[in-house]
Parts: C-alpha cells; structure tokens; sequence
C-alpha cells in the first residue's frame, strides 16, 4: 500500500495542503527550491497540475505534449465565431471542487445550470408530460437502489445491462427509462450499459452543486495554469526507458531527453494502443488494469441556426431515442450566450458507430432527431461541429469508467508508480473521480506531491 492510496478526499486534500501544493498557479512558493529535472508527458490538466506544482516548489520541469496546443481533452474550439468546448465543458459539483477554485482566479465566467429546466420528447416528438417525469424519475432512482443492493449480494460482477435484465427487465423495454439510463447514467460514466460494472460503476466521490458551465471556454483553467511553463507542444513521446539512475524520454524526432524523473499523463485510451513503449516493460499489474479498465466514447455535435425554433429558457432538451446514446441529451446554448446552437451528445456504443458515419450523415441524422421534435419545417443549421474522441490517437476515448470485473483496486493499479522514476497521472487514476477535470487535476497535484517527497527525502 503506498502513502498515498486509499486515502479519503479530506485527508487527501489536507495531506496536499501541507505539502504546499494547492498554491497551483500562485506564483509564490514556500520553502527551499526543490532539486531535480523532471519530464511530464502530456500537457492535459493532470500534467499541468503536476508540472505547476513541481515548478512552484522549485523543480526543473519540461512538459511534452503531442498535440499543437495545451489542454488535451479540455479544449475550447472558436472557429464557429464563439467559445464550444469539444471536450470538457461543466464543472461537476462546484461545491469545493478544486477546479471552482482555478476558474475563480483565471476570472473565468461561470454559468450555473439548472437541470430542472428540461422538456423532454417521445420518439413520436410528444412532449412528455412533467408529472410523468417526476414519477419516471422516482422510478429510476428506485431502480439504481435495486441495482446497488442486487450487485452487493453477488459474488461475481456482472454488467449493468445484465443486472437490469434480472432486477428490473421492463426498465430496458420502458422509453423514459431507457432515456434515464442513457442520458444520467452512459453520459456520466461513459460506458454503455451493456460494459458498465454493476458493483463498481458509481464506486466513485462526487462534489455536491448543480453543475457550472465555462460560458467564454474551459481553457481559461488550463491557460492559467499552463503560465510560464516550458511545454514543447507538437512533440509526441515515442518511448521512455527507466532504469536506477535515471528515465530517458524519446520523442518522435529521435531525440532523447534524460531527466530524474517523469510523470506520464498519457490517456488510458492511448495506453491500451501501446504507441509508447515502456522499458522495462510496465509491470503486469498495470498492464492488466490498462486492458481491464473501460474508455468510453462521448461525442458532441454542435450546431448553430440562424434563429432558435426552441424555447430559449429552457436548459436541456431530452429526446427518448431508440437507440440508446443516440442523441438523447440537448443542450441549448442560449440559456447561457447569445448564440442559437444546440448541442448533443452521441454516447459509448452509438458514439463508437457515430465515429464511422462523415460530418454530413451526422448533420442529417440529428436534423432528423430534430424535426420529429421541433417540426419538419425547421431551418438547416448555418454551421455543424462535430468531434471523434475514440478516433483520435492523443485520446482514444473520452473517459475512463469501471467496466465489468473492474475494481478500485485496479484504478489505483494505474496510478502506482514504478520505482522512483515513473509517476503516473490523468483521470484513469483516480479512483475517487474517474472521468472528470478534478480527478485529472487532484491526480496531478498527488504525483508532484510524490515526487516532491521523493526528491528531498
Ligand atoms: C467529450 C468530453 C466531454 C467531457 N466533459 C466533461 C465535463 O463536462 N466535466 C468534466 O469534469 N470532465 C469532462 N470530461 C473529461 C475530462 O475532459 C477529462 O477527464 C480530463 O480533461 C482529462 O485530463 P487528463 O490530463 O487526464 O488527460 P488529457 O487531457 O487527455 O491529457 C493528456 C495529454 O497527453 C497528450 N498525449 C497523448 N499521447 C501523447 C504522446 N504520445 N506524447 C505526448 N503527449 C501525448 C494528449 O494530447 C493530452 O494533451 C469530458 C471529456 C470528453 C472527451
């Protein structure tokens, strides 16, 4: 067990606290400068909280990042004339999340969502009536009450499809379920239901509050803290090799680059293709919580109309699909900006087929889902936007989350480091808040805590 395993979010926070390192983008640092060069593979909050921190405390510290700008999966696109985040856009549960924190000193602009605001429709584009949400709603919480006693009186795990099947088999058949299931729980997770652990898929801490939006762009969080670093962006690390002295880091130009120690923030997605090789070899414990643990697919498609044929007040618009993470989720961006778009989503196993269809099948496909709820004569979208997370080599995927057989036990296999040199951040790691900014940030600032205890042991 290592000192920074199972601890709780309290002692975790008050542990880093100590270690002087939630002054993350303070200028400031307290103590002596800590000695050491250290390499961080990637420049995703995870490496740019770990590289802040060690850079705060006084380490040497070179950020490599693939792609040609920093941020990774949290990456605000302007090119539609306004900020859209492709990837992460909310802070899930502001109340005490780190990440609140970041926005409040990158003055960032917050919007707090109300997930009340919702008018949902049948596959017909019949409004559902609200009292028939509300009851569906207490429906579906008592279903997931069913689904946490049946998985504790089970030896073996089982998928969350599999377990519904025996504690709750109308709910897979019943629309409004199926669009709870997809919409609250594939969304959340990033599994479809057939991939999803039972036992484990809400094994995970949330922070308490309605979630906030980043109207003008969730880089503001990642540019703060990306201040005053060196990161050579557009340099992919091809290898890095570890050994008692030292870990060397092979970009893809060939060239190497020694440092005391690293910490690599690589995605699990990326992880599970092997385009790093690792000498040694990883240890198999890691190897198999890397194949075990699920990345799914979460894709968004984003289009902007000339004029709102949708009610402007309203937040979200559901869509009881029949095919599950198809397009189920809406969000209306005028309850936030001036700008008329909507935005929904495409969810692990349709985001998978989603990935295969062009721009323009897509395009058509949600105009359809739109139509049937809004009406045949509505406008075509002046832009459309789309994103192939699972496509793309930087990230594999969107997030991690407990597929079947999946434990804790296996998130912390990913976050264990290997001997003293190889540190190992980013989302996959914490098993406390899997698939979320703040796991990826707090994982970040508990490698440079490591590594910080480490170098001035
Ligand atoms: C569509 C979508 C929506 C999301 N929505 C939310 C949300 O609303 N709220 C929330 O909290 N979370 C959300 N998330 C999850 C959140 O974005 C991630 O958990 C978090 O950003 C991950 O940070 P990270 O640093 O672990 O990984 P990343 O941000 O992926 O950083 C890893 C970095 O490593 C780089 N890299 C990869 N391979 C190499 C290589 N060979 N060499 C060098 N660099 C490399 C990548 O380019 C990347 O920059 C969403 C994710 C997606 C995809």
């Amino acid at each position: 067990m290592t000192g920074f395993g199972p601890l709780s979010r309290r002692e975790f926070l008050s542990l880093l606290s100590l270690a002087g390192l939630l002054s993350a983008a303070s200028p400031s640092t307290s103590g002596c400068p800590v000695e050491g060069h250290v390499i961080v593979v990637g420049a995703g909050i995870a490496g740019l909280a770990a590289a802040r921190a060690l850079a705060d405390a006084g380490v040497e510290v070179e950020v490599f990042e693939g792609r040609s700008y920093v941020g990774g999966r949290i990456c605000t696109d302007r090119s539609l004339g306004f900020p859209f985040d492709l990837g992460a856009a909310w802070i899930h549960g502001p109340d005490g999340n780190p990440i609140t924190d970041l926005a409040a000193r990158a003055q960032a602009r917050t919007f707090l969502t109300n997930d009340e605001s919702v008018a949902i429709y049948d596959s017909s584009g019949q409004r559902v009536a609200g009292e028939t949400i509300v009851t569906g709603e207490r429906r579906y919480r008592e279903i997931i009450r069913k689904l946490e006693a049946g998985s504790r009186q089970r030896t073996r795990d089982e998928s969350v499809a599999g377990a519904l099947q025996r504690l709750a088999p109308d709910a897979l058949e019943d629309p409004l379920m199926r669009y709870f299931l997809s919409a609250y729980m594939e969304f959340d997770t990033g599994g479809a239901l057939e991939r999803l652990s039972a036992a484990e898929w809400q094994n995970d801490e949330k922070y308490p509050g309605q979630d906030v939006l980043l109207p003008d762009g969730y880089d503001a969080v990642t540019d703060l803290l990306a201040q005053g670093l060196t990161i050579h962006t557009g340099t992919a690390v091809k290898a890095i090799a570890h050994d008692a002295e030292q870990v060397v880091v092979t970009t893809a130009d060939g060239q190497s680059h020694a440092a005391d120690a690293v910490v690599v923030t690589l995605p699990l997605g990326v992880l599970k293709q092997n385009t790093v090789a690792f000498t040694p070899s990883l240890p198999a414990r890691k190897r198999e919580a890397i194949r075990r643990v699920g990345v799914g697919v979460v894709n968004k498609v984003c289009l902007v109309f000339g004029e709102p044929f949708w009610d402007v007040e309203t937040q979200y618009f559901g869509y009881q699909s029949d095919v599950m993470g198809k397009y189920a989720y809406l969000l209306n961006t005028r309850t936030f900006c001036e700008v008329n778009a909507l935005v929904t989503f495409a969810f692990d196993s349709y985001g998978r087929t989603f990935e295969q269809r062009t721009d323009a099948q897509i395009g058509r496909e949600v105009m359809d889902t739109l139509r049937t709820m809004f009406g045949a004569d509505i406008p075509a979208p002046k832009q459309t936007l789309v994103t192939r997370w699972g496509a793309d080599p930087f990230a594999g995927g969107a997030y991690s989350f407990a597929s079947v057989g999946v434990t804790r036990q296996d998130f912390e296999a990913l976050a264990a480091p290997v001997g003293n040199r190889l540190y190992f951040a980013g989302e996959h790691t914490s098993a406390a808040y899997r698939g979320t900014v703040h796991g990826a940030y707090l994982s970040g600032l508990r490698e440079a805590a490591r590594i910080r205890q480490w170098l001035t042991a």
